[in-house]
């Protein structure tokens, strides 16, 4: 169970053309595709991926985000995938994130922090099959 998680690399980042750099830091770091979609959300389909969210007050402002422009998701396999990938992906808020990580490197702001990772064995199930079916996953 604790051997994948789920990503997206969010539409700062893939306007930015940082699309490739960031896929490099996650194959670098150890994590390997089992999943991967092009593909851009719209408005709805954002807020029901982001719905645990719901009653905060930055809700609108990331649904709006999140679909305001193309995204990478993806399911990435790794012993100890979660924690691993919190670990690359870095702090929420970039200014208080690692030298070394993603969104020390390419995140602009706490809203727009150019990837996401799941932040449990459950919600990377979740996340995972809110993108990908069984055949697309290999
Ligand atoms: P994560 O697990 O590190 O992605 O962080 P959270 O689960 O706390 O928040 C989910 C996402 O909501 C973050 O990655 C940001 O894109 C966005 N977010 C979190 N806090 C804020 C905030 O204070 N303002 C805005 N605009 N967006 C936020």
């Amino acid at each position: 169970m604790n051997n994948s998680t789920f990503t997206m690399i969010k539409p700062d980042a893939t306007s930015k053309g940082y699309t490739g750099a960031i896929l490099d830091m996650m194959v670098k770091a150890g994590f390997s595709i089992k999943a991967m979609k092009w593909i851009k959300l719209s408005a709805a389909q954002a807020g029901e991926f982001y719905a645990v969210h719901k009653e905060r007050p930055f809700y609108g402002e990331l649904v709006e985000f999140m679909s305001s422009g193309p995204i990478v998701a993806a399911i990435l396999e790794k012993e100890n995938a979660v924690a691993d990938f919190r670990t690359l992906i870095g702090a929420t808020n970039p200014a208080n994130a690692e030298e070394g990580t993603i969104r020390k490197a390419y995140a602009a702001s706490i809203g727009e922090n150019a990837v996401h990772g799941s932040d449990s064995d459950e919600n990377a199930q979740i996340e995972g099959s809110f993108f990908f079916s069984g055949l697309e996953r290999f």
